[in-house]
């Protein structure tokens, strides 16, 4: 796959994080970039590139001048069996940090593969979770952009706990903490807050990714500036760099067969999806979905089977349970698929989200908040029934429920963390489920007034990146790398 393009365009080299919500905004970026005139080498693995063979296809067919480099991962030398390349196909801490450790192995061939080609890469835009990219852009006296994942609000948040190390002395995971220089008032509890890497033995990761984003060039996140200037103006304020923000960058998508191939191959055909959508009121289907990591225990799927029923609302439901699948079979065997036939639509495994969530059908979206997942409901007008698992999705939650309000929350009182047994506590039970999902997709004025301020940020999320402020940073972004060069 060696680069053919001899042009001298900005050359821009993209190294996501093997995660699912981590890789596909990263791939339309490429989009972004390429479609503006710049050229794209996007870092990948065999074993990621093979599940995103379609969209790699799908580049080639549009022409666009971006090139998907598989380097090969040492999962042996880590100790993960071969073709353990993402995250969602680890278990546990340690695998984990197995496989960051191998990330950062790639090091030399990254710049011997970049050395080599005639067009010089001007920058790196890199995941925050790949800080060894940094000695890499040194390396070659290119800048450094970090990718952050994350919405400017909750950025904010996570630098001003890592930063302040607010939790250093709190021993209750659950006690409210006020954090210190935010634009307001705002409680949060460690239990509740981003600390993937926070576990012991990633104190070093942990360490240099701080240090990594203190010495980025810039940071480039995948929201845009109308949604949330107070918290855009805090962030890039607090890190003292320019926060380019360029989304929602899932919007570069304009035809259907590019929104239906994002991520993982779907289990479910795109046409049988679709005529599944058509059949239905418009804004009357609830899509529920709890993101790409997410695994339900065969508690959690009865309760949200039997609060959905009892709705008595169309829902589109994708079921990722906990690797027992005999779990959702037996759920489905109990006569529930038959009781919900003319109105539930169930997927059992990979989902085209972004087509479903653009669909005149859709009503509502019972979320986990994954930014990726929140950005796409807000770019299509749906509001939310939020159901954050773990991590900085406690804080997407009072995004979207307090200060944007278009949401209503489940009432999650615990993490759900993917690896760990359901606590009886953690369950959400399905009175809870039904309420939340009459209130969001009610008739009364609350309800109407959350839609129509959903809709309200709909428009202002398309004139961002069509020629509004997305637009004009990923220009300028690309021009700032080409004075520099
Ligand atoms: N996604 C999808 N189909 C699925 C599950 C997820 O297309 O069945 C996509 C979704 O549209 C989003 C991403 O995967 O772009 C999930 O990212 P998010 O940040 O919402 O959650 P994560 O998976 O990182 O927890």
């Amino acid at each position: 796959m060696k680069c053919e393009d001899e042009s001298p365009k900005p050359h821009f080299v993209l190294v996501p994080f093997m995660a699912q919500g981590h890789t596909i905004p990263m791939i339309d970026m490429a989009h972004l970039l390429a479609k503006q005139g710049a050229m794209v080498t996007f870092i990948t693995t065999p074993a990621n590139a093979t599940r995103i063979e379609s969209t790699i296809d799908k580049a080639r067919e549009l022409n666009l001048p971006i090139h998907f480099v598989p380097l090969k991962l040492d999962c042996a030398k880590v100790g993960l069996p071969e073709g353990c390349e993402n995250v969602d196909k680890v278990l546990g801490k340690e695998q984990v940090k197995s496989l960051t450790d191998a990330y950062s192995m790639l090091h030399k061939p990254l710049v011997s593969y970049l050395q080599a080609q005639s067009n010089l890469p001007s920058s790196i835009i890199s995941d925050l979770c790949q800080p060894w990219t940094g000695d890499v852009a040194r390396e070659l006296g290119i800048p450094r952009f970090m990718f952050n994942g994350f919405c400017a609000f909750s950025s904010l948040c996570r630098y001003i706990i890592h930063q302040e190390k607010v939790f250093k002395n709190v021993a209750d995971d659950n006690e409210l903490i006020i954090l210190p220089g935010f634009p307001h008032c705002i409680e949060i509890s460690k239990a509740r807050s981003p600390g993937n890497f926070n576990s012991p033995g990633f104190e070093q990761f942990s360490e240099k990714i701080l240090e990594e984003e203190r010495r980025a060039d810039g940071v480039v996140t995948n929201s845009f500036y109308e949604l949330e200037p107070l918290y855009h103006e805090a962030y890039q304020k607090k890190i003292g760099k320019k926060v380019w923000s360029v989304g929602p960058m899932f919007l570069r998508n304009t035809e259907m067969s590019a929104i239906a191939i994002r991520g993982d191959k779907a289990t479910v055909d795109q046409k049988h999806c679709l005529q599944w959508l058509e059949s239905m009121k418009p804004g009357s289907v609830l899509y529920v979905s709890f993101g790409s990591m997410a695994r339900t225990v065969f508690s959690q799927l009865k309760e949200i089977a039997l609060g959905l029923e009892a709705s008595k609302r169309p829902f589109l439901w994708v079921i990722k349970s906990d690797d027992k699948v005999s779990d959702t079979e037996k759920l489905l065997s109990e006569g529930f698929e038959e009781r919900i036939r003319d109105r539930g639509f169930i997927i059992r495994g990979w989902s085209q989200q972004a087509m479903i969530l653009s669909h005149p059908s859709l009503g509502g979206f019972m979320t986990h908040c994954g930014w990726n997942s929140t950005i796409e409901a807000v770019s299509n007008g749906v509001p939310m029934i939020t159901w954050p698992h773990c991590a900085e999705q406690f804080l997407n939650e009072k995004l979207i429920v307090d200060i944007l309000r278009i949401g209503v929350p489940v009432g999650v009182q615990n993490i759900t963390s993917r690896t760990m047994e359901a606590h009886e506590i953690s369950i959400v039970k399905r009175d809870h489920i039904e309420k939340a999902v009459l209130k969001l997709m009610g008739e009364d004025k609350d309800a109407k007034e959350r839609r129509m301020r959903a809709t309200e940020l709909k428009q202002k999320a398309r004139q961002a990146i069509d020629g509004g402020s997305s637009y004009s940073n990923i220009q300028q972004l690309i021009e700032y790398v080409t004075t520099r060069k």
